[in-house]
């Protein structure tokens, strides 16, 4: 039997080589301004609990999530508050933020890195720790994960996977975590095994790290629930969708949250940082992160605190061996192209990947040959050459019509189209516009409803 993997997909230039034997270096700050975002999450921004001036410390919670679907934000150096204020980040976005001067001396909260035994708490204080310690998906998607860890029926849950793929070109920092701690790991999964009493541990790895896979099988040999998933390299391996496919055959749509289909799904950092937060009381003040691309002088994987500056990091990896002509936060396949590296490390800092050579810009779009290999290769069986179609024409309909909403936006279309077609972007572009359309209907559906109750109330009293 082959390996476990999805239909369709590509085969990328890894270049993981730049940056996979490089262990994992810690990059302190040691003092300078530090800027938090009070949005590093999907959902609502947090709400800030400090002001001007207020006295912080390592692991204080500087901001309250805003909402259910939301996220804490917590200090990763001592200081002081400096300013609250509107800050770019590396999507190009200007979100309020709070600025602390790090004072250098790292001085912490109360009982900070402590021990503590998982099985002396309950489900709930487990849920509760992971949303105090301000928890999202690491991988880049940054859903709170505590919201993840709280479906609606944990007893549905039958999976939960650890997606160690890391299928997107260059990265290598979770491979690298996996290698050097994976106990951290296999302690995640545990805690997270403990709120879904029927569920399996699988850990899904990419064949393209056989060292990880060895180091991981020969921890959870005696672990009845834990298993070590090989996977068939193959971009978008670690995609939600094609993951939960590849190891348990179940799929799921635009529509489904992977509970749906009985599954919690959850990257590496991400499982590491439950670990950190429940058995070491250590809420999310660092991540690890590549540094990497041919333009970087020496890429490598860093351990780098929240707020930190991205211009530091490229510093400390020894700045640009040439110019670079493309700088993204992520990898080539997903990341998104910055204009300024004068951007802090959010929670969802997986990389900083420097080309020399910006292949777009350098092979032009030609005309649409109708070869079909962008179909051919959609993990999510659509047909990107019409989708592109009605994009052109801004048919949001027709678009939605085609099952354009389904698109998850990997990449694999536009990296394979000989005719070099900005396909992606588009359907970025155009799901962002039907997603406007849908609501914009919405809120007059509700209004309309509402006119009618005040309506019919009113009919009554007259009545
Ligand atoms: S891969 Fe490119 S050239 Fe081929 S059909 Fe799709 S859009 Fe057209
Ligand atoms: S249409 Fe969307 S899901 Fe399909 S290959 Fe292109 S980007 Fe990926």
């Amino acid at each position: 039997m082959g390996l476990a993997t999805f239909r369709g997909g590509v085969h990328p230039f890894e270049g993981k080589e730049l940056s996979m034997e490089r262990a994992v270096t810690l990059l302190k700050p040691t003092s300078g301004e530090m800027v938090y975002p009070l949005s590093q999450h999907i959902g609502a921004p947090a709400k800030p609990l400090v002001q001007v001036g207020d006295e912080v410390l390592v692991g204080q919670k500087i901001a309250e999530a805003g909402g259910f679907i939301s996220a804490v934000v917590v200090c990763s150096v001592s200081g002081k508050v400096k300013k609250l204020e509107p800050r770019t980040m590396a999507n190009g976005s200007k979100v309020m933020s709070i600025i602390v001067e790090n004072d250098g001396a790292y001085r912490a909260v109360e009982h900070f890195g402590a021990d503590r035994d998982p099985l002396s708490l309950s489900k709930q204080e487990i849920r509760d720790i992971v949303r105090e310690a301000g928890i999202v998906g690491l991988g880049g998607a940054g859903f709170p994960t505590n919201v993840k860890l709280t479906p609606k029926d944990e007893n549905a849950i039958d999976y939960v996977i650890v997606n160690g793929a890391e299928c997107e070109p260059y990265l290598t920092c979770d491979y690298r975590m996996m290698l050097e701690e994976p106990e951290r790991l296999i302690g995640g999964l545990k805690v997270m095994l403990q709120l879904f009493e029927h569920a399996k541990g699988v850990i899904g790895v990419e064949n393209n790290k056989p060292k990880a896979i060895e180091v991981l099988r020969g921890l959870v040999k005696d672990e009845p629930r834990i298993e070590v998933a090989e996977l068939l390299t193959k971009y978008p391996q670690g995609g939600e969708r094609s993951l939960i496919y590849a190891v348990t055959g179940r799929e799921i749509n635009s529509s489904m949250l992977p509970a749906d289909a009985g599954c919690v799904v959850d990257n590496v950092n991400t499982v590491m940082a439950v670990y950190d937060a429940v058995c070491k009381n250590t809420p999310i003040v660092e991540r690890v992160l590549t540094i990497t691309g041919d333009a970087i002088a020496n890429p490598q994987n860093f351990r780098v605190r929240t707020g930190m500056n991205y211009n530091d990091i490229i510093a400390a990896a020894g700045g640009f061996r040439n110019e670079p002509q493309k700088i993204l936060s992520g990898g080539p396949m997903m990341g998104q192209a910055m204009f300024t590296t004068d951007v802090p490390v959010t929670k969802n800092s997986s990389s900083l990947t420097c080309f020399t050579v910006d292949e777009v810009a350098k092979n032009p779009e030609t005309p649409c040959i109708r070869c079909g290999r962008c179909g051919e290769v959609c993990p999510e069986f659509l047909v990107p050459v019409l989708m592109m179609k009605e994009c052109m024409r801004r048919n949001a309909e027709g678009y939605e019509k085609l099952n354009g909403m389904e698109c998850i936006e990997c990449g694999s279309c536009s990296y394979i189209c000989p005719a070099r077609r900005p396909l992606t972007q588009a359907f970025k572009y155009m799901k962002r516009e039907v997603g406007a359309i849908r609501r914009a209907k919405a809120a007059e559906a509700k209004a309309k409803a509402e006119k009618e109750t005040a309506g019919a109330g009113k009919g009554s009293e007259k009545k």
